[in-house]
């Protein structure tokens, strides 16, 4: 099926072609039709199905026939636990509006960032993309009201709850007009976010996009055995030899982080961390050029990671092993999205190797494991 035959109209048809999305992917295929209706959803999903265009779409064209709300009034909210799914979410929102008559305004507000500019800049604006502290402060000091929303996304409500939003994330709910439609994207169903989401949908359309299994198809995932003190050159060895332009490494604590980019920049290989003690600006420039190919090597802790949309990643590398299985499918999942094949590389170090078997046993794949202790570090 094509994204014509769903109902969206030619703007939003023509920014879709832009971005080269030839088919709706399956969470579109259920998610437009049932928002364009009006009805609440229920998504069960990660980030990497669509999902952000699967609500984009339908809350855009049923926006785009209605009168402009009043001003500092948003139409539609978007509630998201972290600075980065905002930008991003908001960016997609700007790009798939792109061709709209009636020009659709997205804002995003979040934390760590001065206010003052966001205040100014939600004059006018009919969606916002928010995390909840920072929309809580912009309410109070009555920079935006919420009394007329019509639409309500809760976006990665999983990671909402563990992030410990539930107080913020009630205190908004009781702002908005009762009569609304709702639509909630988890990667995960536990009892916490089942909570929510008997308390907030009304007869919602269900969604479960199972896809972890069959995306792992497409990685290409191989381990190499490693002594600890050989780690970091063998790491330096790996992006020479490969002639990495783009890799995403992942390590337990910011502390190796900086410590590895530290390394990696001595060592003549550009490289920028990104965790959870940068600055918000520091952050997004090192994502931003991440992306678009300036810089080749991005050093993360999971943490900050979750939820990084990147396009064809062709490279994951764990310089650790995170404590849950998992969280590794998360990891090396960012790679061989789509019809993309990507390469996901685990360093192991003896004592790693119990956990790397049971990471293997959980995800029910195996994965092969190189020896290195013959290849020559010299120089690396
Ligand atoms: P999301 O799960 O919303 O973060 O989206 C994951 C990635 O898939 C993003 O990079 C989108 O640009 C991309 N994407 C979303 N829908 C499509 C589609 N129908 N065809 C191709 N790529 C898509």
């Amino acid at each position: 099926m094509s994204f014509s035959a769903l109902g969206l109209s030619a703007p939003l048809l023509k920014a879709v072609a832009e971005l080269n999305y030839t088919q709706p992917y399956p969470i579109q295929l259920q998610a437009i039709p049932a928002i364009l209706q009006g009805k609440d959803v229920l998504g069960v999903a990660r980030t990497g199905s669509g999902k952000t265009a699967g609500f984009v779409l339908p809350i855009l064209e049923r926006l785009k026939s209605k009168p402009a709300s009043r001003n500092r009034h948003v139409n539609t909210l978007v509630l998201v636990p972290t600075r980065e799914l905002a930008v991003q979410a908001a960016e997609v929102f700007k790009t798939l509006s792109a061709h709209l008559t009636h020009r659709v305004k997205t804002l995003a507000v979040y934390g760590g960032v001065s206010v003052n500019p966001q205040m100014m800049a939600l004059s006018g604006a009919e969606i916002l993309v928010a995390t909840p502290g920072r929309l809580l402060d912009l309410i109070s000091s009555k920079a935006v009201h919420l009394s007329e929303v019509e639409t309500l996304v809760l976006d990665e409500a999983d990671k909402m709850l563990h992030l410990g939003f539930e107080e913020e994330m009630n205190k908004i709910l009781a702002l908005m007009p009762a009569r609304r439609q709702n639509i909630l994207f988890s990667a995960t169903m536990g009892s916490e976010v089942a909570a929510v989401v008997e308390k907030l949908l009304h007869n919602p359309v269900e969604i479960r996009i199972e896809e972890e299994a069959e995306s792992l198809e497409q990685i290409k995932q191989v381990a190499y055995n490693v002594a600890p003190e050989r780690k970091g050159p063998f790491l330096r060895y790996l992006i020479r030899q490969g002639n990495m332009q783009q890799v995403l490494i992942f390590v337990s604590s910011t502390r190796t982080a900086d410590n590895l980019v530290d390394k990696l920049n001595k060592n003549g290989i550009v490289a920028a961390a990104m965790h959870s003690k940068k600055s918000q600006g520091a952050r997004t420039e090192a994502l931003s050029k991440f992306k678009s190919g300036k810089l080749p090597v991005l050093v993360a802790t999971d943490l900050v990671s979750r939820g990084i949309d990147i396009q064809l990643l062709p490279y994951v590398i764990n310089y650790d092993l995170p404590r849950s299985p998992k969280d590794y499918v998360h990891r090396i999942g960012r790679t061989g999205r789509a019809e993309a094949v990507g390469e996901a590389i685990s360093l192991i170090c003896p004592d790693d190797r119990h956990h790397f078997k049971i990471i293997q046993k959980k995800m029910g794949k195996r994965v092969e494991m190189l020896e290195t202790d013959d290849i020559d570090l010299q120089g690396a």
